[in-house]
């Protein structure tokens, strides 16, 4: 199962660094807009095709020895699909944000999030630094 939170199985060419660009000018938001997009579509038939695939085999139900390890299959698929459905979401949210001109900058310190790191983790709202801080006070908190 690939793991959905980022984009390394998507293929895409990376945006060049070097050529002094201001950050998020336009031809960045379309990169990333592009990027995001192309993820959406993929989540999307990812959904479509477990839908398709659960109900194939509910209609495969009548041997009830084969029915916990079904049911738990079941259950794997739609935490798959929650997944998804929130990760289709917050690309959704990422979108918007490209066209509010908002996209790329760290919603906690306002810095430059980068492209690499963008390319990475198209979804990312946090800068690295952020993001490390946010997931130590989760980890302090959930104890
Ligand atoms: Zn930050």
């Amino acid at each position: 199962m690939p793991n959905t939170d980022h984009t390394q199985f998507m293929q895409f060419q990376p945006y060049p660094l070097d050529t002094g660009e201001e950050y998020m000018n336009a031809a960045q938001r379309e990169h990333f807009r592009k990027i995001l997009l192309a993820w959406k579509r993929d989540l999307m038939e990812e959904v479509d095709s477990t839908i398709t695939h659960l109900k194939e085999e509910a209609s495969n139900f009548a041997d009830p020895s084969d029915r916990a390890s079904q049911e738990e299959e079941f259950s794997l698929e739609l935490r798959t699909r929650d997944r998804e459905r929130k990760l289709i979401r917050k690309i959704d949210e990422a979108i918007d944000s490209i066209d509010d001109d908002d996209y790329g900058f760290c919603e906690a310190c306002g810095v430059e999030i980068g492209i690499r790191r963008l390319e990475a983790r198209p979804t990312a709202t946090l800068c690295i630094d952020c993001k490390t801080l946010a997931e130590i006070k989760e980890k302090q908190i959930g104890r």
